[in-house]
């Protein structure tokens, strides 16, 4: 075993196993000497870099030796860099050390890992920190299983004079070699030259022959793949046919057969060329093998033909099925990214490009979502995902500004695989469209309050205009020019008056056109609307008091909205207020105040109060305990006050009335609009 394990078909098979397997295989001789390594693992593995290092490997392999027992079960342990390695003792004194990356289960592998390769000198450090996978133990012991049943077997072949000739021996070999093929299909990445390559040179060694080629073509792509010794380059020109005859569009099976013969009749007939080909569906594969002196080689090649297809077909599935997720996955309305535990974007949908298109704000794939100009309020909720595994559903966000506004409403859901968070999900839905429904249903409640204050407003108008008509008999009558000058004078005050009123009425049904924020005097507004609420008031016997300071600071806010929200805060304490009788006595008072920061408005009715269950409710659309009531009017008058920068309060005792303030952000000083 000792010397044919380092024979060059030895090598190529051992090389192509720790690719495929994408572990690093050690072969240590007796007394922990290192004999050959194959480098698997995404990184060059070069211990020897650093002589300390070199020397704590080696005192490290002995131990290993020495620790795994001949019969039992070897256990993974980490090696001085942290990565996880396992000893499987052979035949002869003969070991095998396989590793195979960082600890998946452990937090800080990679950091430790980091620090070991600094702390040994090991040049490019971050960039191989990068490239090494992680694993589990149980993964790693599952492969070192198959790897050392393989070892065993074939060296049990081997040393037998006959050489594998035993089809028994050979099929259990095979069988090994299959299972662990078959460990690859997991929703790990699949190389399929890595794949080839490890085919080839297991044929080469259970066929006893001197080459081999494993060429095949499927939808999804091709390979080819020889190894071996490659007498007058014979098999260099037989990878030349098969891929001139797949770029040409010609039968490379015909081709290859052509080359056979000719190499034959060129007097290379030694080379007793021993070919299979299988075509299942989409799939075409050829494995041969040169030079063989086995019996059995038809037996093998059939059997690795078989278990390449089946492995093919799997890998083709597996590429669908991810190709029929990415679809299913950008046909949905919804943007959806995935995250990985580290903050990484895995995966980003069709959607979200679409969602976000025009902010600046690009996700791909491996970049992290931080520092993306995503809001704080989502980037919070993936770290509280992915650390704590909390839920953050249904919530609104704005992205964007002025005619680029977006309303996109959010979920954060962390992704888990089993008990352990691998990872959050964010689902975006772009909003904006019902949003505007919501701006739509904002108008139409403007439009109902404004039908019923146009009672009110007929009221008003009754009495100038009744005013003006007098006035306007009395100058036919009257001659004299100062008494004429004085009733146009009183005539173009009222007209006035009823154009205010009218413009007011006009502009509570007008749809809302986007907010425009300016400064406000809320004195000065509250006086303009007066008449309103006196009209109101009046009607249904209220008393109304507004208790005016003397001055007062201006307010950020818009005039229009500002206007709606007083009308709906009256409307609703005067309509509170007629569940009282008039004797009883209906007051609702209006009073201003302010401090460094706000300002704010109160109305407050002595009414009947809200209980304190509908006083964390009264904001919500649609609730209403009024038989006619829309439920709209706060909900509506809030978001308003929201988007000046301002806020909605309330004050109420069951049976003692209402306090509803509008506190508004204070303007800028001496700066009246
Ligand atoms: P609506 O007036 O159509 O019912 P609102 O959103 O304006 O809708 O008001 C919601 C609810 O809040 C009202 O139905 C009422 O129960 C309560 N509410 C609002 N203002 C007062 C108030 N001043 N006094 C008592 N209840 C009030
Ligand atoms: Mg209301």
């Amino acid at each position: 075993m000792n010397k044919e394990i380092l024979s060059r078909r030895w090598c190529d098979f051992q090389d192509s196993l720790a690719h495929m397997l994408g572990i690093n295989i050690a072969v240590i001789g007796p007394g922990g000497k290192l004999i050959a390594l194959y480098n698997g693992l995404p990184f060059h593995y070069d211990y020897y870099h650093s002589p300390e290092l070199t020397g704590l490997i080696e005192g490290y392999l002995i131990k290993l030796t020495r620790f795994s027992n001949r019969r039992g079960e070897s256990k993974v342990v980490e090696d001085p860099l942290g990565i996880l390695a396992v000893p499987v003792p052979l035949e002869g004194g003969l070991f095998l050390v396989l590793s195979g990356g960082l600890n998946k289960e452990k937090k800080l592998c990679r950091q430790f890992f980091l620090e070991r390769l600094k702390e040994y000198g090991l040049p490019k450090a971050k960039e191989i920190s990068a490239r090494i996978r992680t694993i589990s133990p149980a993964e790693l012991q599952k492969k070192a299983g198959s790897v050392g049943t393989i070892y065993r077997l074939l060296n049990h072949a081997l040393s037998k004079t006959k050489k594998l000739e035993e089809k028994t021996t050979l099929l259990a070999v095979i069988d090994e070699i299959n299972k662990l093929t078959a460990t690859l299909f997991g929703p790990r990445f699949f190389d399929l030259n890595r794949f080839l390559g490890f085919v080839v040179s297991s044929l080469i060694i259970l066929c006893d022959a001197d080459g081999g080629f494993a060429f095949c073509l499927s939808d999804t792509g091709g390979a080819t793949v020889y190894r071996g010794t490659d007498k007058e380059g014979f098999l260099k020109g037989l990878e030349n046919k098969w891929l001139t005859a797949v770029e040409q569009g010609k039968n490379p099976i015909k081709a290859i057969k052509q080359h056979i013969s000719s190499g034959a009749k060129k007097g290379l007939g030694d080379f007793a060329i021993e070919k299979f080909c299988v075509k299942i569906k989409d799939f075409l594969i050829c494995l041969g093998v040169v030079c063989s002196r086995s019996r059995y080689v038809k037996t093998v090649l059939s059997s690795f033909a078989q278990q390449s297809l089946i492995a093919l077909e799997v890998f083709s599935l597996y590429a669908l099925l991810r190709q029929q997720l990415g679809i299913i996955l950008n046909s949905v309305r919804h943007g959806i990214i995935v995250i990985n535990n580290r903050g990484n974007i895995m995966l980003v949908n069709r959607a979200v490009a679409d969602i976000l298109a025009g902010y600046g704000i690009a996700l791909l794939p491996g970049k992290p979502l931080d520092g993306l100009g995503m809001c704080q309020a989502i980037k919070m909720a993936i770290h509280n995902a992915i650390t704590a595994g909390e839920y953050t559903l249904q919530k609104k966000s704005v992205l964007g500004e002025g005619k680029n506004l977006r309303y996109i409403s959010w979920d954060v859901t962390p992704l888990m695989r089993s008990d352990k968070i691998i990872g959050a999900i964010l689902v975006i839905e772009d909003i904006t469209e019902s949003e505007s429904l919501h701006t739509l249903k904002e108008d139409w409640e403007r439009l109902t309050t404004a039908s019923e204050v146009a009672a009110g407003i007929a009221h008003e108008i009754r009495n100038p205009l009744s005013t003006a008509g007098a006035a306007i008999q009395l100058l036919e009558k009257v001659s004299e020019a100062g008494r004429r000058k004085e009733l146009l004078g009183k005539i173009s005050t009222e007209l006035k008056r009823m154009n205010n009123i009218l413009t007011d009425f006009l502009n509570l049904s007008k749809p809302k056109s986007n907010l425009v924020l300016e400064q406000v005097d809320l004195l000065e507004l509250i006086e303009e609307m007066e008449y309103l609420f006196q009209s109101e008031a009046y009607l249904h016997n209220v008393e109304l008091i507004i208790k005016r300071p003397q001055s007062f600071p201006p307010v950020i806010g818009e005039i229009i909205g500002l206007k709606q929200v007083f009308l709906n805060i009256e409307k609703n304490a005067i309509e509170a207020l007629m569940s009282k009788s008039v004797s009883e006595g209906r007051r609702l008072v209006i009073s201003f105040d302010f401090d460094d920061n706000n300002a704010c408005v109160s109305f407050e009715d002595n009414g009947p109060g809200i209980s304190p269950e509908h006083l964390r409710i009264i904001q919500r659309p649609f609730f209403t305990t009024k038989k006619s009531g829309t439920g709209l009017g706060l909900s509506i008058s809030a978001s308003i006050i929201k988007r000046m920068g301002g806020e909605l309060c309330f004050e109420s005792y069951s049976g003692r009335g209402t306090k509803v303030s509008v506190l508004l952000p204070l303007g800028a000083k001496n700066d009246k609009k």
